[in-house]
């Protein structure tokens, strides 16, 4: 018997697509259809059109429910770049799909929807008054003409200084894309970002930018996506998912700060929307500028392999320098509210200039631990291995790793003591000593706890830009992309935590969070100052930035990685998983580690996850590392398989990582 089959991509952890059969015709790769699965209709992708099948496999296959789309609503280059990802990430096509799709668009409607066609592309509004682009200065002009060369595929890593111009070459470069007919993409790293960079392109472009990105509604975000489909949007400024949108005239695709971490998804499909961006880059031959002050080693890696060309911005436009930079010794300094008395100083200083100050503080909440004075008993998550912050806003305990929340003790859990000590520096307790300090001031904390409520993190920023909040206090989410002309002192509260970590990326990421925090400093007319505090001046790698900047420190690095084999000299992935009995995960892996097969590839562990327990789950993690890429997908390829027969593969959870940010 010969029927005719087509293949669906289903949203459920299946590693190929599922064979149906056709009810409507046409059916073609990039629809949308209703299908069963099991006992539920859920919305798949035809990503194989009907086919005429020798039947005689004994399966018996269900029909298509409801065809979805007229059309593809995924058009080819899409569905590739997909299944591309999929294959490379080891997760589910269907789930590859769904994580594509804006939300609105992975339910079925209820009733037929019209057709959605392409519509043909409008002509980019000049419309009053589009802001006219600062004619490039002698630097910008020369990165322009490279970039201006004819050519197709080439991936250009723009280093330029925080407050460089690389903003204002990108708004070049997507004009002289628009001017051909093109579209373009430019993918920035988060939220907090976007409403600074939306504007600057929504000032240049009008209504030719279309945003996306979580903070937006489904609705919203569902239609520009369709406006970008349909050739309406030229400009899609998005974050991370943004990279899988539709654009049939794509020309030229940005990745502004591309070494920064949230380009990686941390869960479930756990992709690099930046390589994603770079291979959607090559498969349709255009050009794609990645830019940043302080570059990924992986980049810089690859401009030293002659793979990327390297662009430079060394100086700022006009008048503004770069900050100057001090380290202030802690050692056997008599620290107030967190704050040396030099660093607390030269607060009231710029204060008295007229200028504004930043506290950079990585920790959220009032101190990282409560400790009884008696017996040393730290307040510990009942959960987790791991402590308890203090929140003293909320009045209460939370566990950054798992969310659980106590009561503040009045005593000690231990011994019943009733002296119990916040230990160490938080947002909230820096922003507390500063009121103390300058009571006449705005004295404001951004982190995300103060800026949960939609519209307060823009309306904070309102404010410091029209100079009304004096002193700012703030995590990472300040760190970056933030443009604030006042701003003339930066002082970073604790660098220390990085230099201790046993993670391998710790200083990488401490160079450029130093680097782009300066950077923040200076950015008006008046020189910004950076004041570093720190028990470790003498500390090789600190010494390095110091002295190198962050450049010499990368250079630095990239030597020690090659000794250690760890990227981007070699390439890893990570099986990680958990159980609610101890010694089960770690038992599975051991079993696991006993599959890998494929020359050049390394089992490193398994081992316990530094933090063993977390939300009453035991963690144990294995890495699998290669010099070679393609040996180590192979390898991966045969392993993931064998992986489902292992007796107890089902009383852990586990997931793999590929390319992992973050080792445990
Ligand atoms: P980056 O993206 O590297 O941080 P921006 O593009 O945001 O830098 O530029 C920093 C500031 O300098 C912005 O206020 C921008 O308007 C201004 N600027 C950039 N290029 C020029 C130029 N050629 N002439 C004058 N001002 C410029
Ligand atoms: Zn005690
Ligand atoms: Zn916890």
């Amino acid at each position: 018997m010969t029927e005719q089959r087509l293949k669906v991509a289903v949203p459920a952890p299946f590693p190929e697509a599922l064979d149906y059969l056709p009810h409507e015709l046409p059916l073609e790769p990039g629809m949308r259809v209703q299908v069963p699965l099991g006992r539920r209709q859920v919305v798949g992708v035809v990503v194989r059109a009907p086919e005429w099948t020798e039947a005689d496999d004994g399966l018996r296959c269900r029909p298509v429910t409801r065809r979805l789309d007229d059309e593809p609503l995924i058009p080819a280059d899409v569905l590739w770049l997909c299944q591309w990802a999929a294959t490379y990430y080891r997760y589910p096509l269907g789930e590859v799909l769904a994580a594509a799709l804006p939300g609105t668009l992975r339910k079925a409607p209820p009733a037929r929807p019209r057709a959605v066609r392409a519509r043909p592309p409008r002509a980019v509004r000049s419309q009053a008054p589009p802001s006219a682009p600062h004619p490039p200065n002698a630097e910008q002009a020369q990165v322009l003409a490279a970039l201006a060369e004819p050519g197709d595929f080439q991936v250009s890593l723009l280093e330029g200084v925080t407050g460089s111009g690389k903003t204002e070459i990108y708004l070049h470069r997507v004009q002289a894309a628009l001017d051909a007919g093109k579209q373009a993409l430019v993918l920035t790293p988060e939220i907090g970002l976007t409403p600074q960079l939306e504007a600057r392109f929504r000032e240049r472009f009008g209504d030719a930018v279309a945003v996306f990105h979580s903070g937006l509604t489904e609705r919203t975000r569902a239609d520009a996506w369709q406006a970008a489909r349909a050739g309406r949007c030229r400009v899609l400024v998005g974050t991370r998912s943004a990279v899988f949108t539709p654009m049939p005239q794509l020309g030229l695709i940005v990745i502004d700060e591309e070494h920064d971490a949230s380009y990686k998804q941390q869960e479930g499909f756990r992709y690099s929307a930046r390589d994603v961006a770079i291979v959607r880059g090559q498969r349709a031959g255009l050009p794609v500028i990645l830019g940043s002050a302080t570059p990924s080693l992986e980049s810089l890696h690859n401009v030293s392999r002659g793979r990327y060309r390297h662009l430079r911005l060394a100086t700022r436009p006009g008048e503004r320098r770069l900050p100057k930079v001090r380290l202030l010794d802690l050692r056997g300094i008599k620290l107030r509210d967190g704050l040396a008395p030099e660093l607390a100083q030269a607060v009231a200083t710029h204060l008295e200039q007229g200028g504004q100050a930043l506290l950079f503080v990585n920790r959220r909440g009032y101190a990282p631990s409560l400790l009884c004075h008696d017996c040393g008993w730290l307040a510990p998550c009942p959960h987790c291995d791991a402590r308890m912050t203090l929140h003293r806003s909320r009045g209460r305990l939370l566990c950054h790793h798992c969310g659980s929340e106590a009561q503040v003790p009045l005593r000690c859990g231990s011994c019943g003591g009733p002296e119990l000590i916040p230990v160490g520096q938080g947002t909230e307790r820096i922003e507390d000593g500063l009121r103390r300090l300058f009571p006449d001031v705005r004295v404001e904390r951004i982190d995300s706890d103060r800026t949960r409520r939609a519209g307060e993190l823009e309306r904070l920023l309102g404010d410091i830009r029209n100079r009304d909040i004096r002193i700012l206090v703030g995590t990472q989410m300040l760190a970056k992309g933030h443009d604030f002309d006042g701003l003339t002192l930066v002082g970073v509260v604790d660098t220390d935590q990085a230099l201790y970590s046993a993670d391998f990326r710790a200083i990488e990421r401490m160079g450029q969070l130093l680097t782009q925090v300066a950077g923040r400093a200076g950015r008006g007319s008046v020189p910004g100052e950076v004041l570093v505090q720190t028990h470790q001046p003498d500390h090789p790698q600190l010494q390095c930035w110091m002295r190198e900047g962050y450049s010499g420190l990368s250079r630095r690095l990239l030597d020690e990685r090659r000794e250690m084999g760890f990227p981007p000299s070699a390439h890893l992935a990570l099986l990680r998983a958990d159980a609610l009995d101890a010694g089960a995960a770690l038992r599975f892996l051991r079993e696991v580690a006993a599959q890998i097969s494929g020359a050049g590839i390394d089992a490193l562990g398994p081992i316990p996850a530094p933090m063993e327990r977390r939300a009453n789950r035991f963690r144990a993690q294995l890495l699998l590392r290669s010099t070679d890429r393609v040996a180590l997908q192979g390898s991966l390829g045969q392993l993931l398989p064998r992986i489902a027969a292992i007796p107890g593969s089902r009383r852990v959870r586990w997931s793999l990582d590929v390319d992992p940010i973050d080792l445990y």
